[in-house]
């Protein structure tokens, strides 16, 4: 099954997909996780999406699309896989089709996460991740045992460049002007879920939409 998540940022669409992909038993792509991956090899990639990423806007499509589609067709991806992060607009929507007809594939199903923006703002805000393990922590309502130690694997947390309320606010106005165009796009696939909502949930009501059962 090729699923894609749709939601603001701080939707909390990266801890659903990365758990669904984990229940399906398919690789989790997400491309926010790839570009700070790139980032941190100071790849030419890399050196590009940062000061992308620093302004709080987005990387060229061109770039995105490039790496999405070397990504999902390789082998661990034939049973499916699970995106978060891609595709942001139409252009790269229609690109994935027209990559996925190549290998004989289409998505299955789109899940569309709906959460407000005031409540959107305030978990990015409060969000710290850990620089080894990349768990996701937030300080009022998830916080680390230690202060600033993931629970984990005892690393640095640290907030995210991009997770600051000027560039939240820069991204969500993004993300309004492209999400319905997708939600258009995918309309016969379209799975719209209530995300303000405990995570657990919110998980099992994407497990009962998507008929998943081993959960
Ligand atoms: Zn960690």
């Amino acid at each position: 099954m090729i699923v894609i998540f749709l939601g603001a940022p701080g939707s909390g669409k990266g801890t659903q997909a990365e758990q669904l992909a984990k229940h399906l038993n398919v690789p989790f792509i997400s491309t926010g996780n790839m570009l700070r991956e790139q980032v941190s090899q100071s790849s030419v990639l890399g050196l590009k999406a940062k000061s992308f990423m620093e302004e709080g806007g987005l990387v060229p499509d061109r770039d995105v699309i490039s790496m999405i589609k070397e990504r999902v067709t390789q082998k661990d991806c034939i049973r499916g896989f699970v995106l978060d992060g891609f595709p942001r607009n139409s252009i790269q929507s229609k690109a994935l089709d027209k990559a996925m007809i190549e290998i004989n594939r289409e998505v299955n199903k789109v899940v569309y996460l709906e959460v407000p923006k005031e409540v959107v703002i305030e978990r990015i805000s409060f969000r710290r991740v850990c620089r080894r393990c990349k768990a996701n922590f937030h300080l009022k309502y998830a916080p680390p045992r230690l202060e600033n130690k993931c629970d984990a694997c005892g690393s640095e947390l640290y907030q995210r460049t991009d997770d600051t309320t000027e560039t939240i606010t820069k991204r969500y106005a993004i993300y309004l002007e492209q999400t319905q165009s997708l939600k258009d796009y995918y309309q016969d696939r379209l799975i719209a879920i209530d995300g303000n909502r405990r995570k657990e949930e919110i998980g099992q009501s994407i497990s009962e939409k998507l008929k998943v059962t081993a959960r």
